[in-house]
């Protein structure tokens, strides 16, 4: 399975506070050439979310029926919720020649990485700047009661050991400078796909002179 290769899967992980929920959202309004992949989960729907625009909240039935009939490209569990990226996510951005943003663990990062090509895969791996900060961030989202954030916690430190897996490791000290980094290697990469077709018509048109 792959891509047009300018039409690169964008994969944003990090311990759970790390702020990657932020990212992805200032990316998205700072480039207009990514839609972001609204995965499926079977958790609650917290107060400030929105069905449809944070996540398609479902019922376990009805997530385990969507897998068994293959709409998911990748599906992991966490903190007893499971959450799936949808195949059709893809499809339409590849239509409209845009990348996509998956906002997913290091489980969903390595199952892409699996199936698609390597040059159609950029990804970011974003670390809070230390401990103490991550249960900060976690306490002052006001999102999860006091044992959530305590799993939560724990879960980090396993999650951050997959930092070595991605191809960018970024530590998140001020939000904007992050994005405007995680932009720049896009443009990067972006650019480097244009040199290469450019670079491939050339070779074609002396090959068939
Ligand atoms: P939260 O419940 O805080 O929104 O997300 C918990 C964790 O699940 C985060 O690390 C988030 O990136 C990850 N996640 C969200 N959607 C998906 C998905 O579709 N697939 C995978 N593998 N992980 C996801």
């Amino acid at each position: 399975m792959s891509l047009e290769a300018n039409s690169k899967l964008i994969i944003i992980s990090s311990p759970s506070g790390a702020g990657k929920t932020t990212l992805c959202k200032l990316l998205i309004k700072k480039m207009r050439n990514i839609n972001l992949s609204i995965s499926y989960t079977s958790r609650s729907k917290r107060l400030n979310e929105i069905n449809g625009k944070d996540y398609f909240f479902i019922s376990k039935k009805k997530f385990v029926m969507l897998k068994n009939k293959n709409f998911f490209i990748e599906t992991a569990t966490n903190f007893n919720n499971l959450y799936g990226s949808p195949f059709k996510n893809i499809s339409l951005s590849r239509k409209r020649n845009q990348h996509i943003l998956f906002d997913i663990d290091w489980k969903g990062a390595r199952k892409i990485r699996k199936n698609y090509k390597k040059e159609d895969v950029i990804d970011f791996f974003i670390l809070p700047p230390s401990k103490t900060e991550l249960k900060r961030r976690l306490v002052k989202r006001g999102r999860d009661n006091n044992q959530e954030i305590n799993l939560r916690l724990s879960y980090a430190i396993d999650e951050m050991k997959h930092y070595k897996e991605y191809k960018y490791v970024l530590i998140n000290e001020k939000v904007q400078n992050t994005v405007n980094e995680i932009k720049k290697i896009i443009e990067y990469h972006e650019l480097i796909f244009k040199k290469k077709q450019i670079l491939n018509s050339k070779l074609k048109k002396i090959i068939n002179s």
